[in-house]
């Protein structure tokens, strides 16, 4: 009982560490400015470590720790959790999420006041389950903000969030953060492509994604044999 309950210490201290690590990188590759985003991880089956609210990742430490179940009753720490707790939370219960990113990307964002979807100009559109949709706006922090967003979600591992930024979901922090990168390099791509004046960036069909989810996953190195 002990040996668990020191395991259980242990893995909540190294999923901290790999969280405030993931929330410094969504600052220092400039996806967000402050102590906007958010970042979250699943511990086990009951437990979410979240980012805490306005407090700049800089400063997270150890001891900062915050650690929620499920239905967002506090499980250890003393700084109150992200406001988009909600959005985390719907996640989790919802999907077979074990990590969530939420940032303020600048083209993400912009793309957001454009259009209800990222027109699919990439292959990597596959890598988030299809086109991308955009949730439709609500105040941050509100349980209808985290409604709309898990609508948009439907079979997909990303989504925009209207004028207001994204969110990912994936099997490990790292996982979540990459889709969060590759989806605001997308909405670049957009933005840069559609700007051309007089031309009209091509789309890929629905056919052409799906060949390429298909092919997906077997992208990359295999797992070696165990
Ligand atoms: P928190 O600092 O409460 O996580 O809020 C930042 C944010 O992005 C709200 O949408
Ligand atoms: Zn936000």
């Amino acid at each position: 009982m002990k040996e668990q309950g020191q395991a259980l210490a242990q893995s909540l201290d190294r999923a901290w560490q790999e969280l405030v690590a993931t929330a410094r990188r969504t600052v220092a590759d400039g996806l967000v400015v402050g102590t906007s985003g958010n970042v979250s991880v699943r511990v086990g089956e009951d437990i979410v470590l979240v980012t805490p609210s306005g407090v700049p990742y800089e400063r997270l430490g150890p001891r900062d720790v915050v650690a929620v179940d499920l239905d967002g009753t506090r499980h250890a720490g003393s700084l109150a959790p992200t406001s988009e707790l909600p959005m985390h939370l719907a996640i989790y219960r919802n999907t077979d999420a074990r990590a969530v990113v939420h940032t303020h990307a600048v083209h993400a964002t912009a793309v957001s006041t454009l259009v209800p979807e990222l027109p699919p100009v990439h292959y990597m559109t596959a890598a988030l389950g299809g086109i991308v949709r955009v949730a439709p706006y609500a105040t941050y922090g509100t349980e209808e903000l985290a409604e709309n967003m898990l609508t948009a979600l439907a079979d997909r591992t990303g989504c925009l969030l209207q004028n207001h930024g994204t969110v990912t979901y994936g099997n490990t922090l790292s996982q979540a953060y990459d889709r969060t990168a590759q989806l605001e390099w997308m909405c670049r791509l957009w933005l840069t492509a559609h700007s051309v004046p007089g031309l009209t960036p091509s789309l890929l069909t629905g056919e052409q994604l799906d060949e390429v989810g298909e092919r997906l996953r077997g992208y990359g190195q295999q797992a070696p044999p165990s």
